[in-house]
């Protein structure tokens, strides 16, 4: 299943797709395989990449105080990530980032 964005809909190209909340099963895949993650300290990872929606170049700063209630440790388990970019997709709510996309990470300690 895919989603296909109208094309020449504005002067932004593929990466002006309008702000839609959503996931999709390959978003994870897509988004890790050119993920760069640098762990700034025990409880604190940078995840460097692209959001697998829009395309855009995102950053997401996970914290072990992110997930406070569920208790898991960083480095075990999915964490939630979702769309960070800075690009103005257009419909996004004011005070929110990204287009709209969110996804699962399996952050493993190798
Ligand atoms: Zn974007
Ligand atoms: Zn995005």
């Amino acid at each position: 299943m895919t989603a296909t964005a109208p094309g020449g809909a504005g002067p932004g190209g593929r990466s002006a797709v309008p702000y839609h909340e959503t996931t999709e099963d390959d978003y994870a895949a897509t988004y890790t395989a050119r993920l760069d993650i640098t762990h700034v300290n025990e409880e604190t990872a940078v995840l460097s990449g692209a959001c697998p929606r829009c395309g855009c170049a995102c950053a997401y700063v996970h914290t072990r105080r992110t997930f406070r209630g569920a208790r898991r440790r960083l480095g075990d388990g999915e964490i939630p990530v979702h769309c960070t970019c800075a690009t103005g997709h257009p419909g996004r709510p004011e005070g929110e980032a990204g287009c709209g996309a969110y996804w699962n990470v399996r952050l493993e300690r190798r």
